[in-house]
């Protein structure tokens, strides 16, 4: 028996599978870039913007470098700057407080929900003063947070809204695409998110036409006219390659979201009975779907379960081990009094197991297995 362990190599995600499965697709789509030789900002840029827009149901959509680029365009439109506060999760990839960070704002953390992992709305007018600039919710591993009670409350005050969809492309909210729920929607393309590209990749969506315009002149450089400069840019753009590799994949991909969907039930089903164990299993609310970038449960020992799953052959991963409120680079911009407990107890106990589309039924079934003993 231990012997079928070695042979099966498990993925934590497959994109092998993937790109065999479009694989004609997805050659003929480069190969044509190749042959029009329109690397930077070619047809297929605006014919993937187009699908990505009216895949999320949103007005406008534009293609940026990485899913960092998209939240940094996204304030720098916003106007967002020194002395200026960002309310952001405690509880994310870096990415979230670093883009504040870099358009010289300072990141103001919040704790986020038990069951989500998202942004704790319920907490958030508490942190809003008259420094706070525009709040940035997460909608970590693949779910949306509460977006109505915390629009609600940046309408009140006034502020805008920037979705960090970075983990949630193809989710929805209350029928509502991920992307298209607050005043801009940003996503990330890098290939182990829900939709990857072959590289770095962003997206980053509004229905705001005014708004668009300025960020699509930020992505080249503050822009409006062929080396006439009226802002202050970056070089935020998206290879034609990426998008021509992008667009046979978004056919693929309302398939993929069932999958990833299914397995995630399968994954519910087979462990609800570790819940005496201690183990914690991931909810999504009623009127959300999630795109489940990662299926991530919470276990009384991580250490130990991790060493246990290595050992039987099936990788595992942690996002993330540390609230970014506690990376070094990002303590001094905590505030000491502020309760990150919800976040600080996440990151010491969760850990995502493989979840992709593709996944094959025998190694389903010596995951659960592996699961289960670990835990046993
Ligand atoms: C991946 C990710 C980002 C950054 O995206 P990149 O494309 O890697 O720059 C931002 N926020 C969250 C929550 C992410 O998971």
């Amino acid at each position: 028996m231990a012997y079928t362990y070695f042979i099966m190599k498990i993925p934590f995600i497959d994109l092998k599978s993937q790109y065999q499965v479009l694989k004609p697709e997805i050659d003929q789509a480069i190969q044509k870039v190749l042959d029009h030789g329109q690397y930077i900002l070619g047809p297929e840029v605006t014919e993937c913007e187009k699908a990505l827009a009216q895949f999320v149901g949103c007005k406008h959509a534009l293609a940026v470098a990485s899913g960092t680029d998209a939240a940094v365009i996204a304030l720098m439109a916003l106007g967002v700057g020194p002395g200026d506060e960002v309310i952001v999760p405690a509880f994310s990839f870096i990415a979230t407080a670093e883009a504040v960070v870099l358009v010289g704002a300072t990141p103001v953390f919040i704790d986020v929900e038990k069951d989500t992992y998202n942004l704790d709305a319920t907490k958030l007018e508490a942190l809003i003063n008259k420094n706070t600039k525009a709040i940035m919710p997460v909608s970590l591993y693949g779910q949306t947070p509460d977006m109505d009670a915390i629009n609600a409350i940046a309408n009140k005050h006034k502020l805008p809204v920037i979705e960090d969809a970075a983990q949630s492309f193809g989710g929805t909210y209350k029928g509502k695409k991920s992307c298209n729920l607050s005043t801009i929607g940003v996503t990330s393309f890098f290939p182990a998110k829900p939709l990857g590209c072959y590289g770095d990749g962003g997206a980053i969506f509004t229905n705001d036409a005014a708004l668009n315009d300025k960020m699509s002149k930020i992505r080249v450089h503050g822009q409006s006219a062929r080396y006439y400069h009226d802002m202050i840019g970056v070089n935020g753009r998206l290879d034609t390659l990426q998008c021509a590799i992008l667009m046979p994949k978004l056919k693929k991909f309302p398939w993929e979201l069932e999958q990833r969907d299914r397995l995630a039930k399968q994954y519910n089903e087979a462990f609800k009975d570790l819940t005496t164990k201690g183990v914690v299993l991931p909810q999504v609310k009623a009127e959300r779907f999630s795109a489940w970038a990662q299926y991530t449960i919470e276990v009384p020992e991580r250490d130990k379960f991790q060493k246990r799953m290595e050992e039987a052959g099936v990788p595992t991963s942690v996002h993330y081990p540390r609230t970014m409120a506690d990376q070094p680079a990002y303590t001094h911009f905590r505030d000491p009094n502020q309760d990150l407990s919800v976040s600080e107890h996440a990151a010491l106990h969760v850990v995502s197991l493989p979840m992709h589309p593709y996944m094959e039924a025998d190694h389903f079934q010596h995951i659960v297995k592996s699961v289960k003993s670990a835990l046993g």
